[in-house]
C-alpha cells in the first residue's frame, strides 16, 4: 500500500518561502499530478517526499508509515529529475541494468531484470538505442533513458519532475498515454511535476495546482477544468488564457464591458443585482456563428494557431480572445457574432490579484477534450 500523506508541510530557503503549508492525501496507485509555475514550490514539494530537503515543519507518510525523518534510501521511492543523470561509460543497457542490481532491488533474477527492462524500454521507445553510449544520443533520448533508469526499479511510489519536458511535442504526447499505461502496470503510486497544463489534464487521475508554495486547488482533470476554484487556476488551465472581464450583475444577466455585453448568471451563482463580479470566459468556448449570438464584436487580429485561428475580438470596448475553426471566413475587420453557453460562464469575485470563484460551469457539458 503505498499511500502518500503530506501534512502541513513547510520549507523556507532564506527568505523565500517554498512550501507554505501543503496537505494532500495521495491514494494508493494514483497517478497524481501537480501543475504550477517556476518557483511555485513543485520540486521542493517532491524532494521532500523524497527526503532530499529538510522539511522545516510538517510530516510526510508513505504507507501510512511516518517517514518524516527516515533517511531517503530507506523511502523506497524512485525519482526522475529534469535533469538526465546518466553513466556516460556504459552503454544504455548497462544504465538501465544498474539500478536492480544494487541494494534492496538486487533481490531480482536477471530474467525478472530482463523483462522489466523490456517492458520499460518498450514504453518509451527506446529498445533500438540499448547498445548505444549516452554521448551517442539526442537529449530527448538521454532524457527517456534517465526515466527508463528510474522506472525499471520496482519501487513503492515513483516521483517524476517534468521528465519530458526535453521531447518534442509529438513525441511528448505519445508518451503520455504510455507512461499512463506504465504507471497503471506497475501498481505504484505517482508523483508527476509540470507546468503543462495539457500534460496533466491528459495524465491526472487527480491535479493539484500548486501557486507560492500552496495548493490553490485539489480535483479531478474535469473538476479542475470546469470548475476552477480562482481565477490563478482558470488562468492555468487553457491556451489562449481564459479572458477575465470585469461585469455588475444587473437584471437576470452579467453586463461586462461598456455595458453592451451580456452574459447568462451561471446556476448557483450568489450575487444580487448591483454585485461587481470577474467573469471568466474561455476562448475555446467562444463560438463564432453564421448569425446568432449575443456577443457582437469586431476582429482586431486574427492568428492561425494550428488547426484553429486565434480572433482577438473588440466587444463594447473589451478585447475577447475567441478559438475558430474558420468555418465562417472571419478576418481582420470583419463584425462577427459568438456566442456561449450559459453553463461554460464562469463568475469570480470582484478585486485585485486571484480571486475566489462563486459559481459557474456546472458538469453538464463536457469540454476537457477541447482542452487537450
Ligand atoms: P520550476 O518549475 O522552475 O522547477 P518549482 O515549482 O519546482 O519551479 P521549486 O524548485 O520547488 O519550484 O522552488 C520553490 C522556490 O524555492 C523558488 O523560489 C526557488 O528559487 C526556491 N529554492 C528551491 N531550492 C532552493 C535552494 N536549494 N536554495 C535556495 N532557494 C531554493
Amino acid at each position: 500500500m503505498a499511500t502518500v500523506s503530506i501534512t502541513d508541510l513547510k520549507k523556507t530557503f532564506g527568505k523565500t518561502v517554498a512550501l507554505d503549508g501543503i496537505t494532500v492525501d495521495i491514494t494508493d496507485n494514483e497517478f497524481f499530478v501537480i501543475l504550477g509555475p517556476s518557483g511555485a514550490g513543485k520540486t521542493t514539494t517532491l524532494k521532500s517526499i523524497a527526503g532530499l530537503v529538510d522539511v522545516d515543519a510538517g510530516s510526510v507518510s508513505i504507507g501510512g508509515t511516518d517517514v518524516t525523518l527516515v533517511e531517503p534510501y530507506h523511502r523506497n521511492v524512485a525519482m526522475a529529475f529534469e535533469s538526465y543523470a546518466l553513466y556516460p561509460q556504459k552503454t544504455v543497457s548497462e544504465n538501465l541494468a544498474s539500478p536492480l542490481k544494487s541494494g534492496r532491488t538486487g533481490k531480482y533474477s536477471e530474467q525478472q531484470r530482463t523483462e522489466r527492462i523490456e517492458q520499460v524500454t518498450t514504453t518509451l521507445g527506446i529498445n533500438h538505442l540499448l547498445q548505444r553510449f549516452p554521448r551517442e544520443l539526442s537529449n530527448g533520448q538521454r532524457q527517456r533513458v534517465a526515466l527508463g533508469r528510474v522506472l525499471v526499479r520496482p519501487a513503492d511510489v515513483y516521483l517524476l519532475d517534468e521528465p519530458l519536458s526535453h521531447l518534442d511535442a509529438k513525441l511528448r504526447a505519445a508518451m503520455r498515454a504510455e507512461l499512463k499505461q506504465l504507471g497503471a502496470m506497475s501498481n505504484t503510486t505517482t508523483i508527476y511535476v509540470t507546468h503543462d497544463y495539457q500534460e496533466a489534464l491528459a495524465l491526472g487521475d487527480r491535479i493539484a495546482v500548486m501557486n507560492r508554495g500552496k495548493l490553490v486547488q485539489i480535483g479531478t482533470p474535469h473538476d479542475i477544468w470546469r470548475r476552477p476554484a480562482d481565477t490563478f487556476v482558470a488562468r492555468s488551465l487553457g491556451q489562449p488564457e481564459i479572458n477575465v472581464l470585469d461585469g455588475v450583475v444587473d437584471d437576470g444577466r452579467i453586463r461586462l464591458a461598456d455595458g453592451s455585453l451580456d452574459v447568462a448568471i451561471p446556476a448557483g451563482a450568489a450575487v444580487d443585482r448591483g454585485d461587481r463580479v470577474r467573469v471568466g470566459l474561455r476562448p475555446c468556448d467562444l463560438h463564432v456563428t453564421g448569425g446568432d449570438g449575443s456577443l457582437h464584436g469586431k476582429v482586431l487580429l486574427a492568428e492561425r494557431l494550428g488547426r484553429n485561428i486565434e480572433l482577438t475580438v473588440d466587444v463594447g470596448g473589451a478585447q475577447l480572445i475567441a478559438l475558430t475553426s474558420g468555418r465562417h471566413g472571419v478576418g481582420e475587420g470583419d463584425n462577427v457574432t459568438m456566442k456561449i453557453a450559459d453553463s461554460d460562464v464562469h463568475v469570480f469575485a470582484a478585486g485585485e490579484g486571484d480571486t475566489s470563484r462563486l459559481a459557474g460551469s456546472s458538469a453538464d457539458r463536457d469540454s476537457l477534450e477541447a482542452a487537450q
